[in-house]
């Protein structure tokens, strides 16, 4: 089944699927749970648009590459081409909708990388590790510093977040990303983890929500 992405209403968005930005350890307390130290400049990655899956009707997960963590995080879909420098304005302009999403992780095989100093790809880009929710429209959020994001798993919540902790914040971060690579119409940015992550299994029933805007039940197969 092939990914679009759309708005809650239904409606598709007409921009193809591009890369998914990444940033790592935005929240302190997630960097803490895994024993990381906290970035002192953004860390980066990218997820190509192979990734991407809808959250809507279960997704699944690879079963025989270890454990598969899931990580809640508040997503931005890009509607217009920023490179170096954007200003703020610009930056605010080009966010089309917010989503919840899943960055899902292959935990031990990133473990193991990371301990070589390797990259990341093989634990964070297989095929269905970014998993995404309908968009709201951008306007939903007057102050992009207050957004909730929320995850429960078979009934008990996991994570809950604030935009309000981020490191980096969701406009300065994406000036950031756009002054490293391009960013085009149809790019997804997973803006980072609060804490709380945590294995994911089959069968496990999940909640994703945009607390207080929208609220998606979904499975994982
Ligand atoms: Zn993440």
């Amino acid at each position: 089944m092939s990914y679009q992405h759309k708005y809650v209403d239904g409606t598709n968005i007409h921009f193809p699927v591009g890369k998914v930005v990444c940033i790592g350890r935005n929240y302190a307390e997630h960097a803490k749970e895994l024993d990381n130290p906290v970035p002192t400049e953004p860390l980066l990655f990218i997820k190509p648009g192979s990734c991407v899956v809808s959250l809507e009707g279960g997704f699944n997960i690879p079963t025989e590459r270890g454990s598969v963590h899931y990580e809640a995080e508040i997503a931005v879909l890009i509607g217009k081409p920023l490179s170096t420098k954007p200003s703020r304005e610009e930056v605010l302009d080009a966010i089309s909708g917010f989503a919840p999403a899943l960055d899902l992780t292959l935990r031990d095989k990133q473990a193991e990388l990371k301990a070589k100093g390797l990259p990341w790809e093989i634990a964070k880009s297989f095929d269905g590790a970014a998993v995404l929710a309908p968009f709201v429209v951008s306007s939903t959020f007057e102050d992009l510093t207050d957004i909730g994001i929320r995850l429960s798993i078979n009934g008990e919540v996991r994570q809950d977040g604030n935009s309000a902790q981020m490191l980096n914040p969701i406009v300065p971060m994406i000036q950031y990303m756009a002054g490293c690579f391009s960013l085009q119409a149809g790019d997804v940015i997973l803006t980072g983890t609060p804490a709380g992550v945590g294995p994911l299994n089959v069968g496990d029933e999940v909640v994703l929500e945009l607390a207080g805007v929208n609220r998606f039940e979904s499975v994982v197969r």
